[in-house]
């Protein structure tokens, strides 16, 4: 039977530590604030954006919500970012995506102070990423290393096997999964011979964006396997990149969707926003 990775138990679990860290900050006259820049009403995003400020509610982290209209100009949202940066008394600053159409996304993560980056999309903490030097981390693959850890599922030597090479979730996952001395394969939409591959997967992480695409034929038996994805089906079901009823009992352990790695992301990000206090320090 293999184990279930529970990424709800887990992140809770990392909430609490955190409130405890941030109520001892309090008491030292310490206080942590995340800055939430959403700009336009797109649904999704205003999901993401409640959740992420319910999560800094229950931990003591104070935010500052700042809701643009949908035709506010790029010049105008790179202000905000500009001031908000140079804010003594803000420490993190999230730019909810996707943005509208008449914006660059490149260029207004890039404006965000690599100090405040809570998201770890600026090239500067991918870079300090790369060389294994102190910045922060995309939280998505930052959460499946917690997961891991706290599953006491060990890395170092490992063969580990990443599907997908996005900026946010495939490119970063690889190299955490080095950082954490795996040996590891990058997987992606030309690469041949795909299940012959990950077949060879102590870890298999599946960032493919596309519903159940991993079926037990990519699998090796015993393998723990990280789901990344999230989709909703024809039926309206969460589900994942991983096609979970083939898979599991092929693994030795297994996040399910919804319920793996999904709440970790936002577990992580109020993870950086405490860390930030101490990089600016
Ligand atoms: P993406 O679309 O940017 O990247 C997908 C990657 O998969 C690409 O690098 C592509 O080369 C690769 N790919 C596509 N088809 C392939 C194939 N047939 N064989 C091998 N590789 C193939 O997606 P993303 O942003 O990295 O997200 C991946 C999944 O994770 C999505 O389902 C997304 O919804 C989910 N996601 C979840 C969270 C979370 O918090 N749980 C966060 C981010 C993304």
């Amino acid at each position: 039977m293999a184990q279930i990775i529970d990424g709800k138990l887990i992140s809770a679990q990392i909430k609490e530590e955190l409130k405890e860290k941030v109520s001892k900050m309090k008491s030292l006259g310490v206080e942590v604030t995340l800055a939430v820049i959403q700009v336009g009403a797109d649904p999704a995003s205003s999901v993401y954006v409640r959740n992420k400020k319910k999560a800094c509610e229950f931990i003591g982290i104070r935010s500052l919500s700042y809701e643009l209209p949908e035709g506010t100009s790029q010049e105008e949202l790179l202000d905000l970012i500009n001031k908000l940066n140079e804010r003594a008394d803000v420490n993190g600053i999230l730019v909810q995506l996707p943005l509208p159409s008449h914006m660059e996304e490149e260029k207004i993560l890039d404006a965000i102070s690599p100090l405040k980056d809570v998201d770890g999309f600026h090239p500067q903490n991918v870079g300090a990423l790369c060389i294994g030097k102190q910045g922060f981390v995309s939280c998505t693959p930052a959460g499946v290393i917690q997961l891991l850890k706290r599953s006491g599922i060990e890395i170092a030597g490992k063969e580990c096997v990443v599907i997908g090479r996005s900026n946010i979730v495939g490119k970063p996952m690889a190299l955490l999964l080095l950082r954490e001395n795996g040996t590891v394969t990058v997987t992606h939409s030309r690469t041949k011979e795909l299940k012959a591959v990950t077949s060879r997967a102590d870890i298999l992480v599946v960032a493919v964006g596309k519903p159940r695409m991993i079926t037990e034929d990519y699998v090796k038996e015993g393998a723990v396997v990280i789901d990344v994805g999230i989709h909703r089906d024809s039926e309206g079901h969460l589900c994942g990149d991983v096609d979970y009823e083939s898979v599991a009992p092929k693994c030795s352990a297994i996040t399910p969707v919804p319920g793996g790695v999904g709440p970790m992301t936002i577990a992580m990000l109020m993870n950086n926003c405490v860390e930030s206090v101490k990089l600016q320090g």
